[in-house]
């Protein structure tokens, strides 16, 4: 049975407004409703400022939408673009320029950026992949952009570092406990060509992970110090998210060659993506850029593109902060499904649309990081009046 729009709104209009007044859909919050493949995917517009206070009518509504006969899944997100994201088919773009396949050199690591800290021997450059608050995709970012940078040819690993909530070894598939070398140093795990360390290797899923800061600290200074990465040119390290003192803290003890940034495009998480900036600002790690994800959504039957997110926020907000935007990845199933199936979209469909976007922006980030280290060793030492 296939499942219509109206059948949708009917739905919906069961979902009262922010304020218990109405119904969402009355209230013109509703945006367009796309169906494809009987997944249902819309926005509902909130005030800004109201957004987390506003996640249970998200996912009231997304519940909901499941609930139907006939749907196979729903992609609710909560906007806060005014215009009340209309399903106007934006203007086709040109396929960015696939890389060049050959093996490119490593960056080099930054010579006066973050000096003092310890660098990790056998690592040319660690950069982090954060963002201001959970669920935008980071994680899923993280990962494709280290396959993405494998891809360009570069030796490369990945830590996650989100110790409370790890989601490599799912996101990877990979199952199995890290071996020691000699009884101290661990063997990091390995899949589709990365080097891998999660906690969540070391620790069962059920464990409660009740952990007090310094813990926090030693375990990620361990999978930092004491696994047998070899010779890296690149690890990503996948940030805990958002900006609290754990967040600043490992940002600050990690020796960052810079940061990339993950927002999706409603001024809601670009508010938090704003913060993500300022935090690695204020200890002194480059910005390598901004990525926005769930960005657009592509129609699957006809190929048309649809901005039904409020896409754009993060290029415009890039400009305005005079930081790179390092591309835009559209809201995909196919992302979600490889993801929890341990394949990720760049190993899964490495000849698709979407691995040559995360190719494009691992190629973004790679020339971002050759032009810090390029300005910070031929910056000097700086000269401080007092
Ligand atoms: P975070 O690390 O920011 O908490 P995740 O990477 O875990 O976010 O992603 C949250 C959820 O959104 C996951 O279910 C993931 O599969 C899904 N997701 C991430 N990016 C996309 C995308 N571009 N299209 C569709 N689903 C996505």
């Amino acid at each position: 049975m296939s499942i219509s729009k109206e059948t949708v709104l009917e739905k919906l209009r069961t979902i009262k407004g922010p304020d218990f007044e109405g119904d969402i859909v009355s209230l013109g919050l509703v945006s367009e409703i796309f169906i494809a493949d009987s997944k249902v995917f819309f926005s509902i517009t909130v005030p800004a400022a109201r957004a987390q206070e506003l996640e249970p009518l998200r996912a009231a509504a997304e519940r909901a939408v499941k609930s139907l006969p006939g749907v196979a899944g729903a992609v609710v997100a909560l906007t806060a673009e005014k215009k009340g994201g209309g399903m106007e088919a934006a203007p086709p773009r040109p396929a960015p320029p696939r890389p060049a396949p050959a093996r490119p050199a490593p960056p080099a690591a930054p010579a006066s950026t973050q000096s003092g800290k310890r660098g990790v021997p056998g690592i040319e450059a660690i950069i982090a992949v954060a963002s201001g608050k959970g669920g935008v995709g980071k994680s899923t970012t993280a990962v494709n952009l280290a396959l993405g940078l494998a891809a360009l040819g570069l030796k490369v690993g990945i830590l996650d570092a989100d110790i409370y909530g790890p989601s490599m070894p799912k996101l990877l598939g990979i199952k199995g406990k890290p071996t020691t070398v000699d009884g101290k140093i661990l063997r990091p795990m390995e899949k589709y060509g990365l080097k891998v360390m999660s906690m969540g290797f070391l620790v069962e899923e059920e464990t409660p992970m009740i952990w007090r800061g310094p813990m926090v600290m030693s375990a990620l200074t361990q999978m930092l110090r004491e696994v047998e990465w070899g010779a890296l040119d690149v690890l990503v390290v996948d940030m805990p998210p958002g900006t609290g003192d754990a967040q600043l803290t490992m940002a600050q003890q990690v020796p960052l060659a810079g940061a990339v940034i993950v927002s999706t495009p409603q001024d809601l998480a670009l508010i938090d993506a704003r913060k993500g900036l300022n935090m690695f600002r204020k200890v002194d790690v480059p910005l390598l850029g901004i990525v926005e994800n769930m960005s657009y959504f592509i129609a699957p039957d006809t190929g048309k593109r649809y901005d039904i997110f409020g896409h754009g926020g993060a290029r415009n907000e890039a400009q305005r902060l005079g930081v790179t935007f390092l591309g835009e990845v559209p809201i995909e199933m196919a992302i979600r499904e490889n993801s929890d199936a341990g394949t990720p979209i760049v190993v899964a469909e490495p000849n698709g649309p979407i691995a040559e976007v995360y190719r494009g922006v691992a190629a973004r980030v790679l020339e971002r990081m050759r032009a810090e280290s390029a300005s910070s060793s031929a910056a000097g030492p700086a000269i401080v009046f007092e």
